[in-house]
């Protein structure tokens, strides 16, 4: 049975939402697409006209998984600053991992904190706002801890 659907968001474009109850650290999905670098990925991107829409996760050893190319449906879990799911990055491969017990027809957000590197330009900013609406956001995907 599939345990997730593609379907637009009400936070941000499409959504990733459960299909079936999920369990807290049950392994959801793994992020696929090209391994690159964080400055080959920003030109490309740059390159594309995208509906704000980023496909990027970065790897403990600062490159990043570019999803637009070669990657799955992983793509399409939105940013959330209290996200539900959390990624496990195991060996170079990402996995999407619930992080509590989710009910069917969540929405599975993950907190990206992307470790892009400074400086950021307005630009890229605004490139990555959040929109989750938690009381507590952070205003942005970024990782903010540096
Ligand atoms: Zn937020």
């Amino acid at each position: 049975m599939k345990r997730f659907a593609v379907r637009r968001s009400t936070i941000h474009g499409k959504g990733v939402f459960a299909l079936r109850p999920m369990f807290a650290r049950e392994r959801i999905v793994e992020y696929k697409g090209m391994v690159t670098s964080w400055s080959e990925a920003a030109r490309y991107c740059a390159q594309r006209a995208e509906d704000g829409h980023t496909f990027l996760f970065g790897l403990a050893d600062s490159r990043v998984i570019d999803g637009a190319r070669g990657g799955n449906s992983a793509r399409w879990f939105n940013h959330a600053c209290i996200a539900n799911c959390e990624a496990v990055e195991e060996g170079g491969r990402v996995f999407f991992e619930a992080k509590r017990t989710i009910r069917p027809g969540e929405e599975l957000f993950i907190d990206y904190a992307l470790e892009l590197p400074k400086p950021w330009s307005r630009k890229t900013l605004a490139g990555y706002r959040c929109h989750c609406g938690a009381k507590r956001c952070r205003g942005t995907m970024l990782g903010v801890s540096s």
